[in-house]
């Protein structure tokens, strides 16, 4: 997280009055606790630059609201002269979002407390096929209502994030176009809403690409975290990407932008499923891989066998592997150029691929690159490992709630008809 997020906001800065000002510090010293964990009053007290007395009294508001409590620090944990300071905690256990990613072969739920901690997961692994929202929406729902069923009775979720590899809407969840599973403006957030309505969840759903949750949750607790320009790459069946410039996601116009898979790299190239010739993702997806490989499509992803092939010194998966590693350097020389980042993350089958392909692709990455921006560049796997998306997933779903932690909590609340927090 940049530390321009985690700044906090003095009294009376820039015409703020003092409700905002307040609202602003909840705000950052909750998402502070969310992504760095328990934190000392004291490390709070430094990192957002307040005085002790109002770390003091925007803890006390989350503690009644039942978002954190207060610890005495472990034995010996900054043991010195003086009071020790409390350690500030999410109530991991009480809060938390619903977090969804659904695959082409996969459905993966988990209960996600406030702090990130995965709490309770299903996974469903089925062959690929054309599954319709109805039939995806009923597994979630029943994932669901396992999962509740084990929740404290206290419990209260904030939020329900989805992950699809398609093109989505964001306002209301629709799936513009979903090529692998055969979904064309498919309603994925209003089904959502309403299967779940009927296990008592009324909190907002928020559905997102892939391969843009997967960049966020990267960035925010992964292997780009700090860090304020960053690439997150994954391969599926089809090549996405999520990109992070000055600590924001890059959108574009319509939120649709990003598809760095669909970037063409070889006019003389293959036709790609989106009409184009010669698109990224035609030398470095899924299918090219395997049709050098020499290896059928099957119902579940191949590519790990190619690269164990390739590693048992069968030739033609090597020379597919060595395929894949120099159009992936061509193409990050490209992002390197164009975006400076930090870092690329590979995610989805790009991480299964890369310890295979890495000397390749920084071979080739010399000359496509730039020197400047190369010399900065580190190619990693995600910090995540596969959990990526899911992940991201949940952090989206927790966005409204760190932005506006009352504002957020007060509906929820009402809607579950718990005894109101005398915070706010
Ligand atoms: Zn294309």
């Amino acid at each position: 997280m940049s530390e321009r997020r985690n700044s906090a906001m003095a009294a009376g800065a820039a015409g703020a009055t003092q409700d905002e000002v307040r609202r602003h510090n909840v705000s950052t010293l909750l998402r502070y606790v969310h992504v760095h964990g328990p934190t000392s009053r004291a490390e709070l007290t430094a990192a957002m630059q307040l005085n002790r007395s109002t770390i003091g009294a925007l803890t006390a508001d989350l503690t009644n609201a039942g978002l954190v409590r207060e610890e005495l620090p472990a034995r010996g944990a900054g043991a010195g002269a003086g009071r020790p300071s409390l350690v500030v905690v999410p109530r991991s256990e009480r809060v938390y979002v619903l977090a969804f990613d659904i695959g082409v072969d996969y459905l993966i739920a988990a209960r996600v407390g406030l702090g990130g901690a995965v709490l309770d997961r299903r996974e469903l692994y089925r062959p690929r096929g054309d599954y319709a929202l109805d039939d995806v929406a009923a597994h979630l729902g029943r994932f669901t209502g396992e999962m509740l069923s084990r929740a404290a009775s206290d419990a209260v979720c904030v939020g329900i994030g989805a992950a699809i590899a398609g093109v989505v809407r964001d306002a209301d969840g629709l799936v513009r176009f979903a090529p692998n599973l055969g979904w064309v403006d498919a309603p994925l957030g209003e089904t959502l809403s309403s299967v779940l309505s009927q296990h008592g969840i009324h909190a907002p759903v928020a559905v997102g690409n892939d391969a843009d949750l997967g960049a966020l949750a990267e960035h925010v607790r992964g292997a780009a975290a700090g860090a304020t320009d960053a690439v997150y790459l994954t391969g599926e069946v089809g090549v996405g990407a999520g990109i992070i410039v000055g600590g924001q996601p890059l959108r574009g116009a319509g939120g649709y932008g990003g598809e760095l898979g669909h970037m063409v790299v070889n006019p003389a190239g293959r036709l790609c499923r989106c009409g184009a010739r010669g698109c990224w993702e035609t030398e470095i997806g899924e299918k090219a891989i395997l049709d050098a490989a020499g290896h059928p499509d099957g119902p579940r992803s191949t590519v790990p066998a190619v690269v164990a092939a390739a590693a048992g010194g069968d030739p033609r998966a090597a020379a597919a592997i060595r395929h894949v590693g120099e159009w992936l350097g061509i193409g990050v020389g490209n992002l390197v150029n164009i975006f400076n980042p930090e870092v690329v993350v590979f995610g989805g089958l790009l991480r299964d691929i890369l310890p295979a392909v890495e000397q390749q692709l920084r071979t080739t990455l010399r000359t496509s690159g730039l020197v400047a921006p190369r010399e900065q560049v580190r190619l990693v796997a995600p910090g995540l490992g596969p959990d990526s998306t899911l992940v991201g997933a949940a952090e989206r779903a927790f966005g409204p709630l760190l932005s506006d932690p009352p504002g957020a909590l007060a509906p929820l609340l009402a809607a579950a008809a718990t005894p109101p927090a005398d915070a706010w």
